[in-house]
C-alpha cells in the first residue's frame, strides 16, 4: 500500500470515529458550555456566543465530512434562510418582552423552586428540564403534525420544506406565522403548569442546539439515539418528497410523541438526497412571506 493510500485510509478511519461521536459530542459540549454560561453575570450574551460558535463548528464539519456532497452546492437561498431565521427569532424576543411587560409570567408562575402549584419545583433542575421538554414537545409535535395535515397551515410550513438541501443555515427557515403557531401551541402549557424561567431558558437552548444538529449535513451515525432524539437521519426522512416518509417524525427535539402516536419512521436504507416540495416556491424572501396568503400558486398538501 502506498503512502497516499495509507493516508486516505487513515482519514476514512478518523471520519468514521468522528461520525459516531460528533453528534452527541457537539450537543454535550454545547449544553455544558451553556450551563457554565448560566452561572455568569451575562448568560444571554454568552449563550448567543456559544450558539454562533456552535453553528460555525457544524458548518465547518459539513465541509470536512458531508453526508450528501450535492447538498454543499449553493441553492441561492442563504439570504432567505437567514432572513426567516432573524424574523422568527426577533418575534420570539418580542413575545418574551411583551409577556414580561404585561406580567403574564408573574401572574401565572409560582416563584422558581416553589413547591406550590403543579410544577415540581423541588426536583433537580436536570429532571425539571427533561419534564419541560417532554411537555413542550407535546405542543411542538401537534403544531408540526397539524401543519402537515391542514392545508391552511401547510402553506406556511411549506416554506421550510421547500429547500432542496439540508444544512445548518436552514435550521431557522420558518415562515413567521409557522413560528408563532409552534410557540402558541407549546409555551403556554409550561406557563400554565408554573415552570420557572430557568426551565424555559433550558428548553429554548436545547431546542436551538438540536435544531442545528437535526438539519446539519454531517455524516453521522446516531444509532440508539434515533429512538430518543430528533437526529439528522430522522429529519432527512421528514424532508423527503414521498408523503409516506415526509409525513413522519414530527418531534422537534424528542421522538417520544412520534413513538406514542405512531408517526415514527426509520427504514434500513439511506434517506433520500432529493428533498423538497412538489409545488412552486418563490426564490425571494419577500415572495416566500407573501405566497401563503395568495390564492394563485399556493401549496397543496402532499397526501399519502
Ligand atoms: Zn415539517
Amino acid at each position: 500500500m502506498s503512502v497516499a493510500e495509507k493516508g486516505s485510509e487513515m482519514v476514512e478511519r478518523v471520519k468514521f470515529v468522528v461520525s459516531v461521536i460528533v453528534w452527541p459530542g457537539l450537543l454535550a459540549t454545547a449544553l455544558l458550555l451553556t450551563s457554565w454560561g448560566m452561572t455568569t453575570e451575562t448568560p444571554i450574551l454568552l449563550f448567543n456566543l456559544i450558539y454562533v460558535s456552535f453553528a460555525l463548528t457544524v458548518g465547518a464539519l459539513e465541509r470536512f465530512m458531508p453526508y450528501e456532497v450535492s447538498w454543499l452546492k449553493d441553492d441561492k437561498q442563504t439570504f432567505a434562510n437567514l432572513a426567516h431565521t432573524l424574523l422568527s427569532k426577533g418575534l420570539v424576543q418580542v413575545l418574551i418582552v411583551v409577556t414580561t411587560i404585561v406580567g403574564i409570567a408573574d401572574a401565572v408562575q409560582p416563584a422558581a423552586g416553589s413547591t406550590e402549584g403543579l410544577w415540581p419545583g423541588d426536583w433537580p433542575m436536570v429532571l425539571q428540564v427533561v419534564l419541560g421538554l417532554f411537555i413542550a414537545e407535546f405542543g411542538l409535535y401537534w403544531a408540526h403534525r397539524l401543519a402537515h395535515e391542514f392545508p391552511f397551515l401547510w402553506r406556511f410550513h411549506a416554506v421550510h420544506h421547500s429547500v432542496t438541501r439540508l444544512w445548518f443555515i436552514n435550521t431557522g427557515r420558518f415562515h413567521f406565522v409557522d413560528s408563532i403557531f409552534s410557540i402558541v401551541m407549546s409555551q403556554p402549557l409550561l406557563f400554565l403548569l408554573g415552570a420557572p424561567m430557568e426551565v424555559f431558558l433550558w428548553v429554548s437552548a436545547f431546542t436551538a442546539f438540536v435544531g442545528v444538529l437535526t438539519h446539519c449535513n454531517i455524516e453521522t451515525r446516531t444509532g440508539v439515539l434515533n429512538y430518543v432524539l430528533n437526529t439528522p437521519r430522522l429529519h432527512r426522512w421528514h424532508h423527503s418528497m414521498a408523503p409516506e416518509e415526509g409525513n413522519t417524525n414530527y418531534g422537534e427535539n424528542l421522538m417520544v410523541w412520534d413513538l406514542i402516536f405512531g408517526t415514527y419512521f426509520d427504514a434500513d436504507r439511506r434517506p433520500p438526497a432529493e428533498i423538497g416540495i412538489e409545488g412552486p416556491m418563490p426564490a425571494s424572501f419577500a415572495g416566500q412571506l407573501f405566497q401563503p396568503f395568495k390564492k394563485e400558486g399556493r401549496q397543496e398538501i402532499p397526501l399519502s
